[in-house]
């Protein structure tokens, strides 16, 4: 039985919580706080910690955490951040309380970014940072677009059933904008209605499912004829752009925004 909870931390992060009979691990604690809060009432022990990538916000809790035991911190090789000591890398298996997990290496927001990803019998589920957002990805601050590109592809490609979770609870404003991409998307504006109640009643919008990703996210959406026919009015496009073209011009255009 594997238990995966949001911790919230700072103004938007959830640091994801998973528990199995085996143990307990965080992904991503950008802040120790909630997470020391979390085991002190529920009176648990972490076993491991997992990272998706260097940034503050996802790494800023791991050594007050570790506090100089020898807690596990799984983590992409080769990253600028230090407090990793198992690296994992492209294709990499590897089990973790009990779980087999799957390293996918997904640059772009930052060059050292992986995400985990768990068949778990059927009932899939993907931890991936800030690279695939619900209804958005993450700003490319280290790799190109074609490598974000090619990122997102890789995830696209995992069973439609997969629960994505994501670092940050950006989904109202990711769908807003995509509403502006595509204002004709019937399953985006159903998705959009259903994220606005569950924000009025504070519920996290995450984990959502890849299959609805694929349907209303745009930035998973640069082969459909809608989205190319929006770029290419909006940018003034004289020839057929491509697809990674049309990626490109979608999140200038969210930069922007
Ligand atoms: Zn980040
Ligand atoms: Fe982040």
């Amino acid at each position: 039985m594997i238990k995966i909870e949001p911790i919230k931390a700072f103004s938007d992060n959830y640091i994801w919580l998973v528990t199995t009979n085996e143990g307990l691990l965080v992904v991503d604690p950008g802040d120790s706080e909630p997470v020391d809060a979390y085991l002190t009432i529920n009176k648990k022990q972490l076993s491991n910690i997992l990272i998706t990538h260097h940034h503050f916000d996802h790494t800023g809790g791991v050594k007050k955490l570790v506090n100089n035991s020898s807690l596990d911190v799984y983590g992409p090789t080769a990253s600028i951040f230090d407090g990793i000591n198992k690296e994992l890398k492209d294709g990499d298996q590897v089990n973790i309380i009990g779980i087999d997990f799957t390293i996918i290496e997904i640059p772009g927001h930052t060059l050292d970014h992986i995400a985990y990803f768990a068949e778990n019998d059927g009932e899939p589920f993907l931890f991936c940072g800030d690279t695939l957002f619900a209804g958005g990805c993450g700003r490319i601050f280290e790799g190109t677009y074609l490598q974000m590109y090619e990122s997102l592809n890789k995830l696209k490609k995992l069973p439609l059933n997969t629960k994505v979770y994501c670092g940050h609870e950006y989904t109202l404003a990711n769908l807003t904008f995509a509403l502006e991409v595509e204002h004709s998307n019937q399953a985006l504006k159903d998705r959009y209605e259903s994220c606005v109640n569950l924000r009025n009643n504070d519920q996290p919008t995450i984990p959502s499912l890849l299959e609805l990703e694929i349907q209303t996210n745009p930035f998973l959406r640069s082969d459909q004829k809608i989205i190319r026919e929006c770029i290419m009015q909006k940018f003034d496009y004289k020839e057929e752009p491509s697809d990674i073209e049309i990626f490109k011009a979608v999140r200038e255009w969210k930069d922007n925004t």
